[in-house]
């Protein structure tokens, strides 16, 4: 093993802090020894603190009307092949009562930008939720909005906010989006959602076209500094009807590294196994939470609409029912020597 490498994981693993530099230092020296040390590091902290527990959230993709049009996502404005739909507040409500019943105690309701529900409607559909489930945790995660809107989900009952940042570097993040979008507003938005109070999910596109390992060292430096309660990573997987339809997707074993990274620069972060990760090799999902990952997103959309919510080409999981997906998920795990829990699924030392 690189001996610089190793010393730097070393002091990771005591500090939980390195420069940009030296993070791109380790991302640069992978190599399998350096992986494998990295995730019994990771590992140490996911047992402190959750032990073998494997945290669900119940999935809901209620819309695909998308007024954005960022360069690598399936959904995007411009994709004219993509067949729209939207859920009515009754069919999300009955989606969240599908997965109460099964044990979620958190769900995310998330979609593209689609200013069709207004946010009323966003606070009615919270509303309900919470009235039948007091004790079911929501979860939002529908893009920028202001911050006079969120602030009325939450008043309505939501508590929790994914909103990943995408790329750390402004500069990447201008060649992924239009110019319409900004990094700046996004990093305001993740700034107001924490201020307001909601438990914030950031994160980021390993391998996204043209990063490279200089950018995914300031995502690390950028969790290490903004302490998002979670922090959803997945590998960049091109879809055909993009303008990166032909760049190579993310490689399972950076998104690992990084997996690992994450959790020893900060030890509580809620770490999602992505349903990206399991799309690139079958057994990805499994090997996301032996890097150190403590969280899985099963989908509890309606059968009828899951091909529809493509991203990106190729996503698993798109035939089976809801209980099907939670089955399948919890001996997965159970194969790993992990457990699937009914349980909300806080944050550490929240
Ligand atoms: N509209 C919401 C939800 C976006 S979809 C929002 O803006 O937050 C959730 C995440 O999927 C995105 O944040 C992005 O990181 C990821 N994603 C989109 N397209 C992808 C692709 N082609 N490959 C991998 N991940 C993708």
């Amino acid at each position: 093993m690189d001996t610089k490498a190793r010393q730097l994981l070393d002091k990771l693993n005591t500090e939980h802090s390195l420069q940009t530099e030296e993070y791109q230092y380790l991302l640069d020296h992978r190599n399998q020894e350096l992986m494998d040390l990295a995730a019994e590091y990771a590992r140490k902290y996911q047992q402190q603190h959750y032990g073998n527990k494997v945290f669900i959230r119940g999935l809901v993709e209620f819309t695909n009307f998308c007024r954005n049009n960022c360069l690598y996502c399936g959904i995007r404005r411009d994709n004219h092949n993509c067949e729209r739909y939207r859920l009515s507040a009754d069919t999300i409500v009955e989606c969240a009562d599908e997965g109460y019943a099964l044990g979620f105690r958190t769900i995310v309701l998330q979609g593209g930008e689609d200013f069709s529900y207004s946010d009323d409607d966003i606070c009615d559909i919270i509303r309900r939720i919470k009235a039948s489930h007091d004790d079911l945790v929501v979860t939002l995660s529908i893009g920028e909005r202001s911050k006079e809107s969120y602030q009325k989900y939450y008043e309505a009952g939501a508590r929790r906010y994914l909103l990943r940042h995408e790329t750390a570097n402004p500069e990447l993040y201008a060649k992924l989006h239009p110019a319409e979008l900004s990094w700046d507003n996004r990093m305001e938005c993740l700034k107001n959602l924490k201020e307001i109070g909601y438990q914030v999910g950031a994160g980021f596109m390993v391998e996204s076209p043209s990063q490279n390992t200089y950018d995914l060292a300031m995502d690390l430096k950028f969790v290490e500094e903004f302490k998002p309660d979670m922090c959803g990573i997945g590998p960049f997987i091109s879809h055909k009807e993009t303008p990166f339809a032909n760049s190579p997707s993310g490689t399972l074993e950076t998104t690992l590294f990084c997996l690992s990274l994450l959790r020893m620069i900060y030890p509580q972060v809620l770490l999602p196994a992505t349903t990206a990760l399991g799309t690139i090799h079958p057994k990805g999902r499994e090997m996301g939470i032996k890097a150190g990952a403590n969280v899985v997103m099963p989908n509890l959309s309606p059968t009828g609409v899951r091909k529809k919510y493509a991203l990106y080409d190729n996503k698993i999981c798109t035939g089976e029912e809801a209980a099907e997906c939670l089955g399948c998920l919890g001996q997965r795990m159970e194969s790993i020597g992990y457990k699937i829990v009914t349980d909300p699924g806080n944050r550490a030392g929240l």
